[in-house]
C-alpha cells in the first residue's frame, strides 16, 4: 500500500444519523473553513515545503495522509493566540477558579454555575462559592479526565495509579460529574485511550512522544528481546498500545537520520536527546551493542528494509509512504516506549448544534459543550490530530450556539 503526499479530501457523508435520530458526526463538514479560519483570524502558520504547499503527514490509525501541523509544531501556535484575540476583545479570563455546580431554573434552562474560588488541588469541596448568572448559556469546555485516577479508574479499572499519564494535572472529572448531576447524559466514560509512543524514561508527556508520534511511519519499533517488530508502527493507538501491554516490556523505536523530518528533527527531536529520552548511535552495530539485540533483528531489519523498498509491509500491511527510505547507515535514534493514559473519549453528549443532552435525549436549553468534555464525537479510539479539528470546530459552533440562545 502506498500513501501518496497530498491532501485527499474525504467523501461528503452528509448528516450521520444514528440512535434515536441523533447526528452522530458533528462538525465534519467544518473543518476546512475552520482551518483556514485559523490563519485569516488567529495568524496561525502551518508548516509548508519550500513552494508554499502545506506539508501532510501520516499518523497512527488514519487511512491516508492527511495530518497538518503548525510551523513551530507544538500546539501553542492555536492556544497563544487565541487567548490574545480573546483578551483583545475584552473578554475577561478567570483563572483559579473550579466550577462545582451548575444551575437550571424551573422551566429546565441553565441560568448559572457556582465556581469555588482558591479551591485546593482538584476538591470541589473546597474554596470559596462564587455564583455567576448566564445571561444567554453555559458552554462546557473542561476538556478530559486522564488525570483523575479515582475517576477514570473506576470506569476502566486497569488504568489505576500504576499507569502514568500525559495531560496535565486540571484534565480532572469534577466538572463532567456537576453536569452530569444538573442531568446531562454522558457516554463512552469507559472509552479512555493510550498513547503508544510515551517514554517509560520520564513521567507525563516529557519530550519523547511530540517526536516518536510524528515519525512512527518512518521507523520499525522491535521487541529487544526477539528482535522483532509485534505490530504495525502506524496501528490506531488503541491496536498499537493493546500490543506493547500484552507484549509486556517497552519497545525500541528505530529511526535512521535520513527518515527525520527537518521540522520534527529541530522542534522534536533535539529537545527528546537533550531529555536523554532519545538515544543517538553512530552505526547499527553500536544499536545492537547497546541493546545486546539477538541475531534475529539483523533478518527483521533486512525484511523491513525490503518492505520499505517494495512499499508493501508483509508482515503488519503498514502503509509505507513514498517519502520513506530503507533504515541505511545512521545515525540511529532510538526511544524505548510504553503506553500512558492520553485521552479520554467519553463526556456529555451533544447534538449537531453543540447543544448537552438530557437523559432523554432531549437538549437542555442553554447548556452547550465542546472538546474533549463531550462523547460520542470520536468513537471508541480517536484518532491522533482529529482532537484539535473537534475542539476548534465544536468550540466556535457552541459559541455561536450560546450567542444566539435566548
Ligand atoms: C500532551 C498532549 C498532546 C496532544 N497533542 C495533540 C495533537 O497534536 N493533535 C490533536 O489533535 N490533539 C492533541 N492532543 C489532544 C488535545 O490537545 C486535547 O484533546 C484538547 O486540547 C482538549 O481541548 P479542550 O479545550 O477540550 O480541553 P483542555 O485544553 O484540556 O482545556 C480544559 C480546561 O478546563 C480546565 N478545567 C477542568 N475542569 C475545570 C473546572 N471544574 N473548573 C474550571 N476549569 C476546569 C482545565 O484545567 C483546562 O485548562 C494532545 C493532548 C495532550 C495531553
Amino acid at each position: 500500500m502506498v500513501i501518496r503526499g497530498r491532501i485527499r479530501r474525504e467523501k461528503d457523508h452528509g448528516d450521520i444519523v444514528g440512535q434515536k435520530g441523533i447526528p452522530q458526526d458533528p462538525g465534519s463538514e467544518k473543518s476546512n473553513e475552520t482551518w483556514e479560519w485559523t490563519q485569516s483570524e488567529l495568524g496561525v502558520e502551518w508548516d509548508t515545503d519550500e513552494d508554499g504547499n502545506i506539508n501532510v503527514i501520516p499518523y497512527g490509525g488514519h487511512n491516508t495522509v492527511r495530518t497538518i501541523h503548525p510551523a513551530i509544531g507544538h500546539g501553542s501556535a492555536i492556544t497563544v493566540p487565541l487567548t490574545e484575540k480573546v483578551t483583545e476583545m475584552g473578554v475577561p479570563i478567570g483563572t483559579g477558579r473550579m466550577v462545582t455546580k451548575f444551575f437550571r431554573d424551573e422551566t429546565g434552562r441553565m441560568v448559572g454555575v457556582q465556581v469555588n474560588e482558591k479551591a485546593k488541588g482538584n476538591d470541589p469541596t473546597t474554596g470559596n462559592p462564587v455564583y455567576i448568572k448566564a445571561n444567554k448559556g453555559v458552554v462546557l469546555a473542561s476538556g478530559g479526565f486522564g488525570k483523575d485516577v479515582a475517576w477514570r479508574a473506576q470506569h476502566d479499572p486497569h488504568l489505576d495509579e500504576t499507569v502514568d499519564c500525559t495531560n496535565q494535572d486540571g484534565a480532572t472529572a469534577e466538572a463532567l460529574a456537576a453536569a452530569m448531576k444538573a442531568g446531562a447524559l454522558a457516554v463512552h466514560l469507559d472509552w479512555i485511550q493510550l498513547g503508544p509512543w510515551c517514554s517509560p524514561d520520564e513521567t507525563g508527556y516529557g519530550k519523547g512522544p511530540s517526536y516518536i508520534d510524528a515519525n512512527v511511519a518512518y521507523g520499525m519499533s522491535i521487541d529487544p528481546q526477539t528482535g522483532k517488530r509485534i505490530v504495525s508502527e502506524l496501528a490506531d493507538r488503541r491496536v498499537y498500545s493493546n500490543a506493547i501491554v500484552e507484549n509486556g516490556v517497552p519497545l525500541l523505536q528505530i529511526v535512521d537520520e535520513q527518515n527525520i523530518p527537518k521540522w520534527n528533527y529541530e522542534a522534536n527531536l533535539q529537545p527528546a536527546i537533550d531529555a536523554g529520552i532519545t538515544k543517538k548511535f553512530d552505526t547499527i552495530e553500536d544499536v545492537i551493542a547497546e541493546y545486546s539485540l539477538p541475531d534475529e533483528f539483523r533478518a527483521q531489519l533486512e525484511r523491513y528494509n525490503t518492505y520499505v523498498e517494495n512499499r508493501n509491509d508483509e508482515e503488519f500491511g503498514k502503509m509505507i509512504p513514498e517519502d520513506a527510505k530503507p533504515l541505511g547507515d545512521g545515525p540511529y535514534y532510538i526511544t524505548r516506549i510504553w503506553p500512558k493514559v492520553h485521552h479520554t473519549m467519553g463526556g456529555v453528549k451533544t447534538n449537531m448544534d453543540a447543544q448537552v443532552l438530557d437523559v432523554d435525549l432531549n437538549p437542555i436549553p442553554g447548556f452547550f459543550a465542546a472538546g474533549e468534555a463531550t462523547g460520542g464525537v470520536h468513537g471508541a479510539c480517536r484518532l491522533g490530530s482529529c482532537a484539535t479539528a473537534d475542539c476548534l470546530v465544536n468550540g466556535r459552533l457552541a459559541g455561536q450556539m450560546a450567542a444566539q440562545s435566548e
